[in-house]
């Protein structure tokens, strides 16, 4: 589809980068993304993938808004403190381009409502703090074939990997953390404490992976690097990558 004079002047930036041009700007107005998680990691990736023109954007968070979220969740303001995560950054993605379209899910999400949560998606970004939740994300990425960029951050530590498990040979998030996380048991920012501009170069740095996944065969943006983990050291700092090999017996992904 042709992109409207409006368009081709809001992204005009994007458009004369060799590496996305016209092609590849036109294909992110066709994109689907989920983002699951509208905090620390979720909150700038939605502000880069928005402005990216990604058409469609799933917004998934079932939290409310507190003070504390303040520090780093780059959408919110003091007064959208005591309003769902998910309203108000649909609220934040209707000033920013109404020509978006967007859906919300304020429920939690879990084993049971991931599928019809990620249907259709060209992306899933899953930037939550519990293992359960992303075990469960990431098994139904698995069985619906679409890919899944995980993201999370700690301190002063930060990972992003995308991942295509349901390709044979080709990992998923479960074949890098294994089976025991799915209890929900998982140390959370609230007790580790984060620093707000580190959530922000996770986030920023998983909208960036994020269109290199989408333009994938599209334009020559780089490599989506499936099935390695890119490692961020903010105190360094330093970035490094490593491989995950599938798990040949992965219960999400060996089969398929
Ligand atoms: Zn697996």
């Amino acid at each position: 589809m042709a992109l409207s004079p409006a368009r081709l002047d809001r992204f005009a930036r994007h458009i004369v980068i060799p590496e996305v041009g016209g092609a590849g700007q036109a294909a992110l107005a066709e994109k689907h993304v989920v983002i699951v998680g509208l905090g620390g990691i979720g909150s700038p990736a939605l502000q880069y993938l928005a402005g990216a023109g990604i058409r469609r954007l799933t917004l998934v968070d079932d939290g409310d808004v507190e003070l504390s979220n303040l520090q780093r969740q780059t959408i919110y303001t003091s007064r959208d403190i005591g309003h769902g995560k998910a309203v108000a950054a649909r609220r934040w993605l209707a000033n920013f381009d109404d020509a978006l379209e967007v859906s919300l899910s304020d429920e939690r999400i879990a084993r049971d409502n991931a599928a019809g949560v990620i249907a259709g998606a060209d992306l899933v970004l899953d930037g939550t703090d519990t293992f359960a939740t992303r075990l469960a994300v990431s098994d139904a990425c698995v069985a619906a074939a679409v890919p899944l960029l995980s993201a999370a951050v700690g301190r002063f530590q930060g990972q992003v990997g995308a991942f295509r498990g349901h390709l044979p040979g080709e990992p998923c998030y479960r074949c890098f953390v294994g089976d025991a996380f799915d209890a929900e048991d998982c140390d959370t920012c609230a007790d580790d404490g984060m620093l707000g501009a580190m959530a922000g170069w996770v986030g920023t740095f998983a909208a960036l992976h994020a269109v290199k996944v989408l333009l994938d065969g599209i334009s020559s943006l780089g490599e989506p690097q499936w099935g390695r983990v890119n490692l961020m050291d903010g105190l360094a700092p330093a970035l490094r990558s490593f491989a995950i090999a599938k798990d040949p017996a992965c219960k999400a992904c060996a089969i398929a």
